[in-house]
């Protein structure tokens, strides 16, 4: 069919063309013998005004076109005298796919709750918010493969389906082809998964970190970008059971270079949203106010502050805040730690360095300390973490140490120990959850409103 998009007529249309155009119905109004449609087809924040007068032969089709209908139309494109608008459409030929019965369609002109959009998740992309969400996640996921191709990343894509269940970042979704009316037992009464289809079990993956290690290992710079899943019950409004997270992993890099590849990442992903997202941050910005161009501005130049784990907790320490949860050396940080730093003290984003290593994970580089690891987390404002990463422990005998106290059965794990066997080096790398940079950028404050199917305990649907 052809079509022209709104989005490329309201910035490249001329007045006096002919056009077509296919979409929405938005709002259906009438005023002295003439009716007025605004048309949305997606493709940007703004809708098309469609101006059809009563002698029209298109006006009588009108009584089948109410709000939500699929419409294509053809026309003349008219600068426009309304405010607000540079162009709008002088209807010749109207064509009505599909009316939307004004009794049963769900998004009538009044504003809806975030809430009972949620529950027509199949509806909400046709409103002004999830239009706008939904598009900044497309700018965000757009600019993520231009930030690491410029700089010469290669991407890669690591499993889904993992034999690797010790990556210690929560619990796994066990996958399985076995009959579960009738699985088959080991003699100790467990579930005999040499039997499953991999022969032995298998998990949806939690992190394609311990693959891009090998990967950066011989290609270099890598990144990933793909789905995880953590089966944690965790009924909050910043995780999923399924997201999706950008892993960057650098050969011969360290702490600090990850440190500035990151700041240098969330930078680069603002400057894109401010200068392709404009429209979609602005209506963010005037509905619900948790975002805005200013901020998204700042943050896109401001050197991020840093501060070890020891000082952060020194910090919160000496705050008057009642804390739910206690503060103390050894203990990891909760949200409310992670938020006090980043709205009361700082004020802005910060990276936490140097981790007890009790608290992180076995594969980040023990520092010459050996109490801290070379661990660094950013957080932002609202929301806490955003980014994990670290240098990643590449000494045989102390990474060896480190399995072996966390228990890793170190069979599984000799691809990996091999890494650090033959041509070991320095490397570093870290995760990016998706939705909570498209939840930071949007300033919407639950996770499940920026995933187009959010998954989360006991929420399914589709
Ligand atoms: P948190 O402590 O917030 O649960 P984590 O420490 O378990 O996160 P990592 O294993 O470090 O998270 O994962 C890297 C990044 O992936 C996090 O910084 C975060 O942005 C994102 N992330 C982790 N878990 C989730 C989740 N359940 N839903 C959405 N994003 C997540
Ligand atoms: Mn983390």
């Amino acid at each position: 069919m052809q079509r022209s998009r709104i989005k490329n007529i309201l910035s490249d249309g001329n007045a006096g063309q002919s056009i077509t155009v296919c979409g929405w119905v938005r709002t259906r109004r009438e005023s002295k013998g003439i009716a007025f449609i605004a048309l949305s087809d997606g493709s940007t924040q703004d809708t098309l005004q469609l101006v059809i007068p009563e002698a029209a032969p298109a006006f009588q089709k009108l009584t089948h076109c109410n709000t939500g209908a699929a419409v294509k139309v053809t026309g003349l494109l008219k600068e426009s005298p309304a405010q607000g608008q540079k162009f709008e459409v002088e209807v010749s030929e109207i064509e009505i796919f599909g009316d939307a019965d004004p009794a049963a369609y769900p998004l009538q002109k009044k504003g809806h709750t975030l809430e009972f959009l949620r529950e027509i998740g199949h509806l909400r992309p046709r409103t002004n918010t999830f239009g706008a969400v939904f598009r900044v996640r497309n700018i965000l996921a757009k600019a993520v493969h231009e930030f690491f191709q410029s700089r010469g990343f290669i991407w890669v894509h690591t499993p889904i389906i993992t034999a690797s269940d010790c990556e210690g970042a929560g619990d796994l979704f066990t996958i399985t082809s076995l009959p579960l009316e009738r699985l088959p037992a080991t003699a100790d009464g467990a579930v005999d998964f040499s039997q499953d289809f991999f022969g032995k079990q298998a998990y949806l993956t939690v992190s394609g970190q311990l693959e891009a290690e090998f990967l950066a290992m011989s290609l270099g710079d890598v990144y990933t970008f793909g789905p995880t899943f953590r089966a944690e019950n965790s009924n909050t409004s910043r995780h999923l059971s399924e997201f999706w997270m950008i892993e960057p992993e650098m050969a011969f890099a360290d702490l600090k270079d990850d440190m500035q590849l990151a700041e240098d990442f969330f930078h680069f992903l603002c400057r894109r949203v401010l200068e392709k997202g404009d429209s979609e941050i602005a209506f963010l910005e005037k509905f619900y106010k948790n975002t805005s161009v200013t901020e998204l501005r700042d943050l896109s130049e401001k050197p991020f502050v840093h501060i070890s784990y020891t000082d952060a907790i020194e910090e919160l320490e000496k705050s008057k805040e009642k804390f739910e949860f206690p503060v103390k050396w050894g203990l990891d940080l909760q949200s409310e730690h992670e938020r006090y730093l980043t709205d009361k003290v700082f004020k802005g984003p910060v990276i936490v360095t140097d981790y007890p290593k009790e608290i992180k994970a076995f594969y980040m580089r023990l520092n010459p300390d050996e109490k801290t690891v070379a661990a660094m987390d950013l957080l932002v404002p609202k929301i806490g973490e955003i980014i994990g990463g670290s240098q990643r422990e590449e000494r045989l005998d102390v990474l060896t140490e480190r399995m072996l106290h966390a228990e890793i059965p170190l069979e599984n794990m000799q691809w990996y120990l091999d890494l650090r066997r033959f041509g070991s080096a320095p490397h570093a790398g870290f995760g990016l959850g998706f939705e909570r940079l498209v939840q930071y950028v949007t300033g919407m404050h639950n996770i499940r409103d920026v995933i187009p199917c959010p998954r989360a305990p006991q929420t399914i649907k589709f």
